[in-house]
């Protein structure tokens, strides 16, 4: 999900396109394009790369235009090519255009329907069947095309579409991805984010899921999906430059735990269709997978413990012995590897030099080798064979946050499907859990968007000088991760430890009040971590527990309880 900008007032609007692209840089993208309408229709620069090459490129487009588009992309369906970035056109180039952010599930089918239709299309991505649907919709009316359209999308996406025959007007329409319309003096934005505009205006119109948002130089007018037409108040935002980067939140790191839902959601995406699992990219025939003996799964950090969330699931479901490894020793140990051994490499960046290694020694020693990753055209996709893309956007913070859910959810994808294969699982179950996974998005946005009292808890524990986290089976891993962020930012020396080995060691470290948070959530080994939660309070320790929402056995036994769903 990246970046969008639309323009039209009087002012000549390259130069506020890519000064708003400038500022929604921090996105993170891997290319970018403007579209101009000029007086022979629309005139397109894209560029592959950084905005400079962008602002090169159009070095002498449009220097009069006051009606255009522009837009950053962070590329999920079709490789980083100019062809690839937005404005995306269709069949009459000059005649209009869209920039989308986000991922159309369904371009699938709409597409074979478009191209049976005899559309042809110039880009690889899922974004283009939406400007061929407008395209074929249109018959005038650019507010009934974008209607018309939408509803034919399924997915996670905003989008803006520009047309020539309407010189002063921009159509766009949003769905679970951010779009929001800046109203000046006679100019109008439509942006992915208040971001793009706020030196020219402060002054903002939030768009509902399903509106579709005309914008002319007067002003902005809604349609929801009903048919009536709505009028939202003119906010005045008070961020400044910086906030506004961050979406109000105080740190990149805060609104990237907050865009967990969206990363998620985007990276099951259009995997998951009508309970059916679609994961063609594993590119493995269904004989290679039931040959597979081993997987080991090698990385660093966090994606580590992402690889040993993906131990306990893939056990479980597809029922092959896996080990998750730590990159830097595995490289150096001389790993024993067969070709039916699958080894998976997961980094964010794709440049983690030890884990990019790894995949490279596992090619050379003839295992099959699957990279997960976060950024298209990196390193470990050019030494892995195949590559799955988790689809978070730019992650800022450096400790990981949205990417490690995201790793979770998608390494769940990748068990799904070996045990599908494998017949480990009946279908029904498989059935469950992928309706299961589809659902999580909006369980991560209810357990963010509820009270909790963790500020309460962290104001009582911040000066400690000593925590331990303590989990069980998956727990262990969620464990593992959590004191891997405490160390990582608050600098409070701290330990994670599968619960039932604290009685071999680190148990000596507990004394009065020393905070233990504990994963305690609803699994088969719930009874045994009860019984290491005593052990912990007998040493007088103060025990925070991570509990399923509804488990009321749990305040019987800690001393404070963060509920998950
Ligand atoms: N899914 C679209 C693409 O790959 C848009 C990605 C974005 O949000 O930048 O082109």
């Amino acid at each position: 999900m990246c970046g969008i900008i639309g323009y039209v007032g009087s002012r000549p609007c390259k130069e506020l396109l890519l000064e708003g692209l400038k500022r929604l840089e921090y996105r993170g993208y891997d290319s970018a394009g403007v579209a101009l309408l000029e007086e022979d229709g629309l005139h397109y620069v894209r560029a592959v790369g950084n905005l400079e090459n962008l602002k090169r490129a159009a070095a002498s487009n449009g220097s009069r235009v006051t009606h255009g588009l522009g837009h950053t992309r962070w590329a999920t369906h079709g490789t980083v090519t100019e062809a690839n970035a937005h404005p995306l056109t269709g069949c009459s180039e000059r005649e209009l255009a869209v920039a989308l952010n986000g991922i159309v599930e369904n371009y699938r089918e709409l597409k074979e329907s478009l191209l049976a239709d005899g559309h042809t299309f110039s880009s690889e991505t899922d974004a283009e069947v939406v400007i061929h649907l407008v395209e074929r919709h249109y018959d005038g009316d650019l507010a009934d095309a974008v209607r018309a359209a939408y509803d034919e999308l399924e997915g996670h996406f905003s989008f803006v579409v520009i047309h020539r025959a309407h010189p002063d007007l921009l159509v766009g329409a949003r769905c679970q991805t951010p779009l929001v319309v800046g109203v000046g003096e006679g100019e109008t934005f439509l942006a992915s984010s208040i971001a793009a505009f706020l030196p020219e205006t402060r002054r903002v119109q939030f768009i509902e899921d399903g509106d579709v948002v005309s914008i002319t130089p007067a002003g902005a007018t809604f349609q929801s999906a009903d048919g009536t037409t709505g009028d939202p108040d003119i906010v005045e935002v008070d961020w400044d430059e910086e906030s506004a980067e961050k979406g109000g939140y105080e740190t990149f790191m805060l609104k990237e735990i907050y865009e967990q839902a969206d990363s998620v959601r985007e990276t099951i995406g259009d995997r998951v269709r009508h309970g059916e699992l679609v994961l063609e990219a594993l590119e493995m025939t269904d004989e290679q997978i039931r040959n597979l003996r081993r997987i080991v799964i090698v990385a660093c950090g966090t994606a580590y413990h992402a690889g040993v969330v993906g131990r306990y699931i893939i056990e479980e479901w597809a029922r092959i012995p896996v080990e998750p490894d730590i990159a830097s020793e595995w490289i150096y140990r001389n790993p024993v590897l067969s070709k039916d051994t699958l080894v998976i490499g997961i980094s964010q960046s794709g440049e983690t030099r030890d884990t990019v290694n790894a995949v490279k020694l596992a090619r050379e020693l003839g295992a099959r080798t699957l990279a997960i990753t976060n950024l298209m055209g990196t390193q470990i996709t050019r030494e892995a064979e195949t590559v799955l893309y988790t689809r978070c956007g730019m992650e800022v913070g450096v400790a990981a946050s949205k990417t490690f859910t995201a790793q979770a959810a998608l390494l769940s994808l990748v068990a799904l499907k070996l045990a599908q294969v494998r017949k480990t699982l009946p279908p029904e179950e498989i059935e469950f859990t992928l309706n299961q996974l589809y659902e999580l998005p909006r369980k991560i946005d209810e357990f963010l968007d509820a009270d909790h009292p963790i500020e309460e808890i962290a104001q009582r524990f911040y000066d400690k000088p000593f925590f331990l986290y303590l989990g069980r089976h998956i727990g262990l891993a969620v464990a593992l991760e959590g004191a891997l962020k405490l160390k990582e930012i608050s600098y409070i020396p701290t330990e994670a430890y599968s619960a039932g080995e604290m009685k071999h060691g680190p148990i000596a470290l507990l004394e009065e009040g020393t905070p233990v948070v504990v994963v305690a959530t609803d699994i088969h080994v719930y009874d045994k971590i009860v019984s290491n939660i005593q052990e912990v309070r007998a040493r007088g320790a103060h025990v925070i527990a991570v509990a399923t929402d509804g488990n009321e056995d749990i305040q019987h036994h800690a001393d404070d309880v963060i509920y998950v769903p």
